[in-house]
């Protein structure tokens, strides 16, 4: 048991089998071709990848058999999603709709949306968004002003989502709206899933700092969604996003996004290492390793049906707070020319992690945003 403050973090045992788990993900790694990059899991996005890692059964791992999953513990998907981030794997493409959309239609989904979205996601067949943040709305969620009207038997969506992750290369995005006028910011609001090709969607990437566009603005305009696509209960859509808040900030991407950089930092060293970049190494090593743990307890809770908010935002925040300053002990511990082109593969890796590192304590909520989290849940 850990212990923050009057945080709990129970000590979780791996499953049984977990070595061996381990080691077939490596195997089918063995297998790929791909360049292990920082922030893989936001910015390596490869459908075919996904497929393939899908076919091979490590995608939708604890979606339930009779739905095309594998039936497994968040546990033992926490091993195989620690491999694929260790190695720099390309997942983006299949990220979100493993991680939130399949456990959210696991409890709030009808059915009928289980049946036709949770095989499709297990197969990596069906790539998803999420559409929370808008221009006035980002750490302030309770803000949004996208519209869901009642119209028939469905909704008509008007508003803008922006920063939406890979929006532009999804089937489906999950949007968070307005659909009630009711008393209070956290009333009326509900979740829809949009198909992204309907009409009246129109989707415009934003270029990031590395020339990629891995996420986009989204503008609704008049779009029609049938009443099947209503997740949940009309109008408890902020209960609902705090519970999946638990799924998105407690993962171990919230620690390795840069993994790759210090694996490669460990091979450029080699076994001619001196005192200070010993030390540099163990306090890197020694600060993931706990932030792991923290991470893999938040698991375990998962698996017990809970949803613990307040332990993965702490993860999140030590977790990303952890990524950023690695990349500066990195500088630090050697010299490097960071250069996305560069000749040797540690200056191309530090180049993406050092412009992708700003968005580590900004996506899934602000750090600031977190700390207020965990200190308004324990001061009350
Ligand atoms: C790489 C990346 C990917 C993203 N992907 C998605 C996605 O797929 N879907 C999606 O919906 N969103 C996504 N986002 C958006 C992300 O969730 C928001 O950027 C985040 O919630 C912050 O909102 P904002 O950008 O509007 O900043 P603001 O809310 O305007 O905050 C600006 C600054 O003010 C601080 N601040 C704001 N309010 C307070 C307060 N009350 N107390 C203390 N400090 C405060 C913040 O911490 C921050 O430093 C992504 C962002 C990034 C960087």
């Amino acid at each position: 048991m850990t212990r923050i403050g009057a945080l709990r973090f129970p000590a979780a045992v791996l499953p049984p089998g977990h070595r061996e788990l381990r080691l077939s993900v490596q195997a089918f790694l063995e297998n790929e071709s791909f360049e292990p990059r920082s922030d893989a899991w936001l910015s390596g996005h490869d459908p075919a990848f996904s497929r393939r890692l899908a076919e091979a059964g490590f995608v939708g791992m604890t979606i339930p058999q009779r739905y095309g999953g594998r039936g497994a513990s968040w546990l033992e998907r926490y091993v195989v999603v620690e491999e694929l981030l260790a190695a720099g794997a390309p997942v983006a493409a299949h990220w979100f709709g493993e991680r939130q959309i399949a456990p959210l239609l696991m409890r709030h989904g009808t059915e009928a949306q289980r049946q036709r979205f949770l095989p499709l996601i297990a197969r990596a067949e069906c790539l998803f968004s999420i559409g929370m943040s808008e221009p006035d709305a980002g750490s302030d969620l309770a803000a949004v002003r996208t519209q869901g009207h009642e119209e028939g038997t469905g909704f008509v969506v008007q508003g803008q989502k922006t920063w939406t992750s890979h929006a532009h290369r999804s089937d489906f995005m999950l949007v968070l709206c307005r659909t009630d006028d009711s008393p209070g910011r956290h009333a009326g609001l509900s979740q829809l899933l949009i198909d992204l090709r309907s009409p009246g969607v129109e989707i415009r990437p934003i270029r990031l700092l590395t020339g990629e566009s891995h996420f986009a603005e989204v503008f609704l305009e008049g779009v029609a969604v049938a009443g099947d696509l209503l997740v949940g209960v009309r109008g408890e859509g902020w209960s609902q996003i705090i519970a999946e808040l638990a799924f998105e900030r407690s993962g171990p991407e919230r620690i390795l996004s840069v993994f790759p950089l210090l694996a490669e930092l460990v091979r450029e060293l080699g076994q001619d290492v001196d005192e200070r970049e010993s030390v540099v190494l163990g306090q890197l090593v020694a600060r993931a390793s706990a932030a792991l743990r923290l991470s893999l307890s938040v698991a375990n809770s998962l698996d017990q049906g809970n949803a613990p908010a307040l332990e993965a935002a702490l993860v999140k925040e030590l977790g990303t707070r952890f990524e950023q300053e690695t990349v500066e002990a990195v500088r630090l511990a050697t010299p490097v020319e960071p250069r996305l082109d560069g000749p040797r593969p540690l200056d191309r890796s530090i180049a993406g992690a050092i412009l992708t590192a700003p968005g580590f304590t900004l996506r899934g909520g602000t750090n600031e945003i977190l700390r207020g989290v965990v200190a308004r849940g324990l001061l009350g």
